[in-house]
Parts: C-alpha cells; sequence; structure tokens
C-alpha cells in the first residue's frame, strides 16, 4: 500500500532549530505517512544575506504545501513571525493549553483547553486618543469575516475531535461589538448542529476555567479576550514555554488556506548545539499540523505519547530529567510507532471478527 505523503514548508531558524528539526524528521519516520519537508533557510545569516527574498520564498512556499513548521528564530533587524504574520495574512491563533506531566504548577487541577483566538481587532488595532487632557478614547473594532473564519475553524476542530465549543464575551454589555460576535458565531454553529455549542460571559468563563476546567473544551474568544484567557491559561498550566500554536490565514470562503506551526518557546540560545532542548513543543505543534491535514489519529498519538512518557518521568534536564534532545526523541518515536502498530493490529483483529474469510 502507498504511504499518503504531504508537502511540509519547514521554516528553519536559529539556536535550538537545528536540533529540533532534526528531532522532527526522526519522528516523521516513526509515522506511517511521508512528510515531504521542503526548508526554507530563515536563519539570522541567510535572512542578512537574502533580506526581503528569503521572505519570497518562505511565502510562496507555504503558499504551495499549505502547511508550515517553524523554528524559533532571533528576532534581530526584524521579527519574522510579525513579517510572516502580516505576508500570510494569518488572522487566527489555535493555542492548546493543557496540564503537562513534569511541569510544576500551583493548579492541581487538569486543563486542556483549545482557545481559538481571532487575531486582528478587538481593542488592539486602535492605540486611542487622548480628548483634552483629561480624557482619552479608542475604538473596538469587530468584523463578520476574521469571526466567521474562527468560528468556522473552531466547528471544524470540534467536528473532528468530538469536542464541544463555548463562545465567550461581554454580549451583554458591548451589545454591538459582542453582539456581533455571538450572533455570526451562532450563524456559524447552524452548520454543525451535531456540536455542543454554548456562549459564556466572559468574566464567569475566566471563573469557572479555574474551578471546574473540564467543563471547557474549545473556546472561541475575540482578540484581547484571548489573549488574557491564553496567559492565564498557560499560567495554570504552568507552561508559558512548553506550548505550540497554530497561526492560521484563510481563503474568502473562511476556508483554511495556509497554516503555521510553531513552538512558543525561543531560540534557546544558551542551550543550543548542545543535545539539551527539549522537543516537547515541536512535537506538539507537528501534532497540531497533522490535525489540519487530516491525520487526527496521528496527531492525537504524537500529543499523547509525548505526554505519556513525560508523565512517566523520561524528560530532559529542563523539565527535571535526564534524558538529551536524542535520547528523548528517540523514546517518543518508539512510543508512537508501538502504540500505532497496536492500534493496526486491534483494528485488524476487530475486522478480521467482524468479516472472517
Ligand atoms: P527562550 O525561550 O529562547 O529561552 C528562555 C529560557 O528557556 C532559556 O533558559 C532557555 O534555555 C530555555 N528554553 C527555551 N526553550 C527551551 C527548550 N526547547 N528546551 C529547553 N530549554 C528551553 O527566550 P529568550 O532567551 O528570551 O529569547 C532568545 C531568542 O529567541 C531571542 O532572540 C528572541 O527574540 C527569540 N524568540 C523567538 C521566538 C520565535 O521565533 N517564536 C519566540 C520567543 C523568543
Amino acid at each position: 500500500m502507498t504511504r499518503p505523503t504531504y508537502q511540509v514548508t519547514e521554516l528553519l531558524g536559529d539556536g535550538i532549530g537545528e536540533e529540533l528539526s532534526r528531532a522532527i524528521h526522526r519522528l516523521a519516520e516513526a509515522l506511517p505517512v511521508t512528510l515531504e519537508f521542503r526548508p526554507v533557510d530563515l536563519r539570522l545569516e541567510s535572512r542578512r544575506v537574502n533580506q526581503e527574498t528569503i521572505y519570497d520564498e518562505a511565502v510562496d512556499a507555504v503558499t504551495f504545501s499549505r502547511v508550515a513548521l517553524k523554528y524559533p528564530t532571533t528576532t534581530a533587524e526584524e521579527s519574522p513571525n510579525a513579517i510572516l504574520r502580516r505576508r500570510l495574512d494569518l488572522s487566527v491563533i489555535h493555542r492548546p493549553v493543557y496540564t503537562i506531566p513534569g511541569v510544576p504548577t500551583n493548579f492541581r487541577r487538569e486543563l486542556d483547553l483549545d482557545i481559538v483566538r481571532i487575531a486582528t481587532g478587538g481593542t488592539y488595532d486602535d492605540p486611542g486618543r487622548m480628548i483634552g487632557d483629561d480624557g482619552a478614547v479608542s475604538l473596538r473594532i469587530v468584523e463578520r469575516r476574521p469571526v466567521t473564519e474562527a468560528a468556522r475553524y473552531a466547528f471544524n476542530l470540534a467536528r473532528k475531535t468530538g469536542k464541544r465549543v463555548t463562545s465567550s464575551s461581554k454580549y451583554t454589555i458591548q451589545k454591538a461589538t459582542d453582539g456581533l460576535f455571538e450572533r455570526v458565531t451562532t450563524e456559524v454553529a447552524r452548520s454543525f448542529p451535531e456540536v455542543a455549542h454554548t456562549a459564556e460571559l466572559f468574566d464567569a468563563l475566566l471563573g469557572k476555567v479555574i474551578m471546574v476546567p473540564e467543563r471547557f473544551q474549545i473556546v472561541l474568544v475575540l482578540n484581547e479576550y484571548g489573549d488574557f484567557l491564553s496567559d492565564m491559561a498557560c499560567g495554570l498550566a504552568g507552561s508559558l514555554g512548553i506550548g505550540a500554536s497554530a497561526n492560521l490565514g484563510f481563503d474568502p470562503a473562511a476556508v483554511v488556506r495556509v497554516a503555521l506551526f510553531d513552538a512558543a518557546h525561543g531560540t534557546a540560545p544558551d542551550i543550543a548545539g548542545k543535545n539539551l532542548a527539549n522537543p516537547t513543543a515541536i512535537f506538539l505543534a507537528l501534532s497540531l499540523l497533522l490535525y489540519q491535514i487530516g491525520e487526527i489519529r496521528l496527531g492525537r498519538t504524537v500529543k499523547t505519547a509525548t505526554l505519556d512518557l513525560l508523565r512517566e518521568g523520561v524528560r530532559t534536564r529542563d523539565l527535571g530529567g535526564k534524558e538529551s534532545t536524542e535520547s528523548f526523541t528517540d523514546a517518543v518515536a518508539a512510543e508512537v510507532a508501538r502504540r500505532l502498530a497496536s492500534a493496526t493490529d486491534t483494528r485488524q483483529i476487530k475486522e478480521s471478527i467482524a468479516d472472517p474469510q
């Protein structure tokens, strides 16, 4: 049987980027699909030599492959993240936040949230202005298009994963802006009748995420609410530096056009080249990429195998363990291969019982 093949743009980065890329290739070998990586060199030296042309190359490559994995890059003259966000029109951020075994946290509960945040508008597009010396005003902007894009993404994710969606805003007070957000979300929800959807006032949501975190799965929010919620959830999970996110751009029909996946941490120059980098975040980014290309079972296996190994104490030094980048990667790759093989065995046994030839 031929293996499904997917093109993936790999945006090479600085510091620990090279080690993370090797780890990703090693893990990809354990998957029953072929990921054809096409590298674009976004390392600082290449950016300095090639200037704008390297971004043209990156934009063309991502537009062609539709999915990309980005390694951390040094922010020097420019921020590659900001340039890519603008040039690829990445208007929605999907940030999963969950408690990660081995990461110390003050929170005693398990948290597993998918935050889908509209990355434009809200109060963040207008710095505001003074009215005389004693007053100030700013605009709050909510538009149908990005809300539709984010809502469609959130409901599609729910459909694929069997999760439920909570949209959250202050629609009782911000009647025009947040009212529009909730109306558009409800319109989108009608196309997904099998997905459970509730609306929750944002202040109440913050309290409930702390008190009854298991009640929330996918949370859809406007820009600034997403900003607040992401940081609060990361604080609860104790994992500001270990998460990953998907940055999404859409076509006019609100279908995902391009998706760029990256780790939240930076280039870690202090440990670069020492085989100490923790590849957890980039593995979680790969898991999101697998979800996006429709390989749900593989995405889930990469995530759960990585987290289960951490839970069992197989950890790199930054999490108090003894593993190197390479030994941790080998352990995850072996565990992923083992789980996928045994799941296939189980399915084959079930199929042969159901259909004895
Ligand atoms: P950093 O995340 O690189 O490092 C902070 C600390 O966390 C360091 O002690 C580092 O060793 C550790 N750390 C980070 N990632 C780790 C990993 N995977 N495994 C083990 N330890 C890890 O943040 P910083 O030092 O503030 O920034 C360094 C550079 O990275 C800067 O040039 C910054 O602009 C850039 N940066 C890039 C991105 C990105 O491209 N997405 C994000 C943040 C920072």
